[in-house]
């Protein structure tokens, strides 16, 4: 509590003011502010109020005072004396203080955007506030705040309802709920994922400040798994799928081994011929994909010493999808060309193609397109993904050149390494055009 000292106690009166008795208590640094005022009302006679430190004569610490002077007039309206007090504000101006910095806080908090930051009426369920990270990542515009529009019913999806309303309920209680995984309805209509909390900070009216955190790359990613783990079931369910792949897999190995199957090598290094091991991969594609013609156009007239199977891989990968990719197409080209120092490698469908969003994710693993087309074919979104890392481990890179509608071409280009030895590790750039 403030504590009023007369002025016959440690402040001095203010009918003193003019000597010198009373300014030495008065900290040196609040003298500008205070005396021109005291001098000033003196001379009019208008009551003087001002905060200012003052000095305990006897512990020599400063504490901020509340300093107030009143005119005593007599009838005829002569000021005969002044009356002052002075109040110790101190523990007055320490709350101020420690309000303001955490004031500062909350602001800096707000103004750094790295979370949308929201504040509500409970009971209208109406937005009033929102920071720069939410009307960013809602699209709705500060006007729409402003308007109180932005009602729970417009910014939430309506089966969502249950889980807001339990929330509130949450809030109401306990003062604040836990954060739960809701969807934001953004002014275009479109649906962002996003990880919302709330507390309950005043209370009257009721108002709850809110955050939202984009949680939409957590979530494709959850979807990616859940599609992967279905596809993968159901292509394990089929059992001619995995007879196929595994004929597939004993006659490769008794074709180059003769009739003697063996446990195959975990890795090998070889002089591998890519001329021929392109051919070979187009003959065997041909036979079971007779719907698509595949034309092998140019040579490498190169061998590079590394991995028959894995290089044979990324050939067979990018084969597979460009038939699969284009169903309505007739033809798949491959084309081989090289220079001193790389071969290319260039796979051409003309089929359904790639936007343009969606072409450096399409090596990701598990991502597979989410256009309807593309997704009724079957897949595992890791085809690509194999692809990128083989040719990654050879120290080459992938692009991709596609037109929706009209077909993609993937360009792979692998190094001729002097020493013959595949580099490791170097990072494949999946570039694309
Ligand atoms: P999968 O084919 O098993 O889904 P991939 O990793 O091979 O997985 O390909 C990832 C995604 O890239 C596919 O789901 C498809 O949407 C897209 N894609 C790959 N190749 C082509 C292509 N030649 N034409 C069009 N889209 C393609």
């Amino acid at each position: 509590m403030p504590r009023a000292r007369s002025s016959s106690g440690l402040a001095p009166a203010p009918e003193q003011l003019q000597g010198h008795g009373w300014r030495q208590f008065l900290h040196p640094e609040d003298d500008q502010g205070v005396m021109p005022l005291r001098y000033q009302t003196l001379e009019t006679g208008e009551p003087f109020e001002s905060e200012c430190r003052l000095r305990n004569g006897q512990t020599g610490t400063y504490r901020w005072f509340l300093a107030r002077g009143m005119p005593v007039r007599d009838d005829t309206g002569q000021i005969t004396k002044w009356f002052g007090t002075n109040t110790d504000i101190q523990e007055q101006k320490r709350i101020e203080e420690a309000l303001r910095q955490s004031q500062e806080r909350i602001r800096a908090l707000i103004d750094s955007n790295i979370i949308g930051i929201t504040t509500a009426e409970v009971e209208g369920e109406v937005l009033v506030e929102a920071n720069d990270a939410w009307l960013h990542m809602s699209g709705y515009t500060r006007e729409d705040v402003r308007s109180r529009t932005l009602t729970r019913a417009r910014i939430t999806p309506p089966e969502q309802a249950p889980l807001f309303e339990r929330a509130l309920q949450e809030v109401t209680t306990r003062g604040q709920h836990t954060p739960i995984e809701a969807e934001l309805v953004c002014k275009d209509g479109s649906r962002l994922p996003v990880l919302v909390g709330g507390v309950l900070f005043q209370d009257r009216p009721r108002q709850m400040v809110g955050f939202a955190l984009d949680n939409s790359a957590r979530k494709e990613l959850e979807q990616r798994k859940d599609d992967f783990i279905g596809m993968a079931s159901h292509e394990l369910r089929t059992p001619l799928t995995a007879l196929k792949l595994q004929t597939t897999l004993l006659a490769r190995q008794l074709a180059k081994q003769g009739t003697q199957a063996s446990a195959p090598a975990l890795s090998r290094q070889e002089t591998v011929d890519l001329d021929a091991l392109l051919r070979e991969i187009a003959g065997t594609m041909q036979q079971s994909h007779p719907s698509h013609r595949i034309l092998v156009q140019g040579a490498v007239r190169a061998s590079l010493l590394g991995d028959r199977d894995r290089l044979g891989q990324v050939i067979t990968n990018l084969l597979e999808n460009a038939i699969k990719y284009a169903p309505d197409a007739q033809t798949v080209e491959i084309d081989l060309s090289a220079s001193e120092d790389a071969v290319t490698i260039r796979v051409r469908d003309h089929g359904l193609g790639i936007p343009r969003e969606q072409r450096e994710k399409i090596f990701e693993r598990f991502y597979r397109a989410a256009d309807p087309k593309q997704r009724v074919i079957p897949g595992l979104g890791m085809g690509l993904y194999i692809v990128a890392e083989i040719v990654k481990r050879y120290g080459g890179t992938i692009t991709v050149d596609s037109e929706v509608g009209k077909g993609s071409t993937f360009t792979v280009t692998l190094p001729l390494m002097r020493d013959a030895r595949p580099r490791k590790a170097r990072h494949a750039r999946h570039l694309s055009r």
